[in-house]
């Protein structure tokens, strides 16, 4: 079972490492893929380059057994949407084995906006994560097609994933951390520290490179 988890990671930081390394060890994946978007689709460019966004992540991963840095998003132009993404790994990995697609509760609660959405639980399970000041009960008040997904495929097993290529829904409350990118820019940017959110090695390569000034 492989576990992708995509973001802009725009500094990654202890948010996104330590929800991805409880979920590899609860659903057991044999490799957890990070990969960052080239261009995100929805929302402004990223402050810190490609390059040194694949830099940062290769600092935060490095040495963690089974954590595997993709770049196919940055290597592809125009906008990177995840359903040609799981597309392209669909083809790779072939029909039978499990693919979760990790997702904090913010970014699934948008999930019903992202390109051609409708195929994406045809390609993966959907693995959602509790984010602070992202409750669970927000789906429910969000109703429609998001809310129905998760009620048609939940299962509480996480060990069912294994059992089918795709189309399940799993839950889990991670650590709660309520550390976000656009939050550490913002204290580097008024001359604050933010050394404890995010690895040290990232926040050292963060002034080296003088970025999110
Ligand atoms: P920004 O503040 O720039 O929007 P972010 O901190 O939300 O960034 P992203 O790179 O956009 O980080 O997020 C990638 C994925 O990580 C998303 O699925 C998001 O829900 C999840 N994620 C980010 N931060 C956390 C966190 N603190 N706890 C749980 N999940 C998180």
């Amino acid at each position: 079972m492989i576990g992708i988890f995509g973001g802009t990671f725009d500094p990654i930081h202890f948010g996104h490492l330590r929800p991805a390394l409880e979920l590899f060890e609860i659903l057991q994946l044999d490799e957890l893929r990070l990969i960052p978007a080239g261009v995100p689709p929805h929302r402004r460019a990223p402050c810190a380059s490609t390059g040194q966004r694949l830099l940062m992540l290769r600092k935060a991963i490095a040495g963690q057994p089974g954590f595997v840095l993709d770049e196919r998003e940055t290597e592809r132009s125009g906008p990177s949407y995840m359903v040609d993404t799981l597309s392209e790994l669909r083809a790779e990995l072939g029909d039978r084995r499990s693919i979760c697609l990790l997702l904090g509760m913010d970014a699934f609660l948008g999930l019903n906006s992202w390109h051609r959405w409708r195929e994406i639980p045809r390609l993966a399970h959907l693995v959602v994560s509790h984010r602070p000041g992202w409750l669970p009960e927000h789906l429910d008040d969000h109703g429609g097609p998001l809310a129905e997904l998760a009620d048609s495929s939940l299962v509480a097993d996480p060990l069912e994933l294994g059992r089918k290529p795709a189309g399940l829904f799993f839950m889990h409350p991670v650590t709660q951390l309520d550390i976000s990118s656009t939050r550490i820019r913002a204290l580097i940017r008024e001359g604050r520290n933010p050394r404890y959110l995010l690895p040290d090695e990232i926040w050292m390569y963060i002034q080296e490179q003088q970025l999110y000034r």
